[in-house]
């Protein structure tokens, strides 16, 4: 297999964050067929959770997706720079942020009050921005508040009549809690938009669900669905569903090679602290990769395992800032041997969801702390649009 440079992607690096496109392209479908007729909005914010906002984006549209969602304005201009023009809808804002420059790039907000729907309007000079209204339905972040939104309301088709915004679409997030908190949410839900139909602003896009509901609940999906972590092929869920139960693919592999071993003695203490000793004669492989990466620290002695020579292998001792050390046994280890931290569960590699476990935390923060010592590598996905060269990020 060969990637757009022309690399072996087969061929390990020193370390190296392996993006496999097709497993995109693969996950936006699959979400697809079980969503439809709704859309699917991919979100890609936080350089698409560590993977790459630009070819991320680039792989989900062309496989279906008809949105972007990022949280902050210059993570939209990102996508804007890289030449792509498809609909990108930002809805975290700092305030005073450049709205107008959002407008000229056609980047669709999302408003979560009245101040920053006048800002926005302001910003807008002419052209109608174009605008989502967030309602806040229980998470208590971002969104207006129940007892607010008629205003907003109101004041937003004042706006809209007088074409210095557009209303495209009308949203809230889940708490992802539990079904009787999703229940909650989704009468609040209907409660807002049957005050904003009322007030004229009918036909508009909703969209509530992000991938934990837009799985589960067909009654979440509305107009469209905000898919992340789906599109990164990880699971959702927190009750042991795992992606494979989903049909979905890990993109990110994270792999390395091999840079020292050393056959130790029973006894040996390995890694700072001396927090795990050899029970036996062993061999112990160094991986160079650490926290300074995204190995979280945390899962230093919780049974995080790694893949070589096609098999499971513990971490042992703790993780440093550039390296751990995996005990791989009698094995026949040598420097350079290739080592999967995570990856496709189909290859035997373990998941950053099980890293996550591991670390007492999910897989969404396994594959978005991947650091920028990592380089990405893509493979795959649709050839009928151009593709970034592979960067160091
Ligand atoms: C991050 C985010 C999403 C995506 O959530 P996933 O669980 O990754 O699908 C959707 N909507 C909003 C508002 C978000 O912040």
């Amino acid at each position: 297999m060969s990637d757009q440079n022309g690399q072996d992607a087969a061929a390990p690096a020193f370390r190296e964050a392996l993006i496999d496109l097709d497993a995109v392209v693969h996950n936006v479908r699959t979400v697809a067929e079980r969503v439809a007729p709704a859309e699917i909005i991919a979100v890609v914010k936080a350089d698409a959770y560590g993977h790459g906002a630009v070819a991320t984006a680039r792989a989900a549209l062309a496989a279906g997706a008809t949105r972007l969602g990022v949280a902050d304005l210059d993570e939209a201009f990102e996508l804007r720079d890289a030449g792509i023009d498809a609909p990108v809808v930002a809805w975290l804002h700092d305030p005073g942020a450049d709205f107008a420059a959002a407008v000229a790039a056609d980047v669709e907000l999302g408003v979560s009050s009245r101040a920053q729907l006048d800002e926005i309007a302001s910003a807008a000079a002419g052209a109608a921005a174009r605008v989502h209204l967030k309602i806040d339905t229980g998470l208590s972040r971002n969104g207006v508040p129940a007892t607010e939104w008629p205003a907003v309301v109101a004041r937003a088709v004042e706006l809209e009549r007088a074409e210095r915004i557009g209303v495209v679409g009308i949203f809230s997030h889940f708490a992802n809690t539990s079904r009787e908190v999703d229940a909650d949410q989704l009468a609040a839900f209907e409660r807002a938009l049957a005050i904003a139909e009322q007030a004229g602003l009918t036909g508009r896009l909703r969209h509530i669900a992000s991938s934990e509901q837009a799985l589960r609940d067909p009654s979440s999906r509305y107009d469209a669905v905000r898919i992340g972590i789906g599109l990164y092929g990880l699971t959702p869920f927190g009750d042991g569903t795992t992606s494979a139960d989903l049909g979905l693919t890990p993109a990110m592999t994270l792999r390395a090679r091999v840079a020292a071993v050393r056959r130790v003695d029973a006894g040996a203490g390995a890694s700072y602290g001396h927090i795990w000793h050899a029970n036996a004669e062993t061999t112990l492989a160094l991986v160079p990769l650490g926290y300074a990466d995204g190995i979280p620290r945390q899962a230093s002695g919780q049974g995080a395992e790694v893949l070589i020579g096609g098999r499971r292998r513990p971490v042992v001792g703790r993780v440093a800032m550039d390296q751990f050390i995996v005990d791989a046994g009698d094995a026949p280890v040598a420097v350079g041997d290739e080592v999967v931290v995570f990856g496709d569960p189909a290859t035997g590699a373990p998941t950053a969801d099980e890293w996550g476990a591991a670390a007492g935390t999910i897989g969404y923060e396994i594959v978005t702390r991947i650091g920028p010592r990592v380089p990405r590598r893509y493979t795959g996905g649709p050839r009928t649009v151009p593709w970034p060269e592979a960067e160091d990020l």
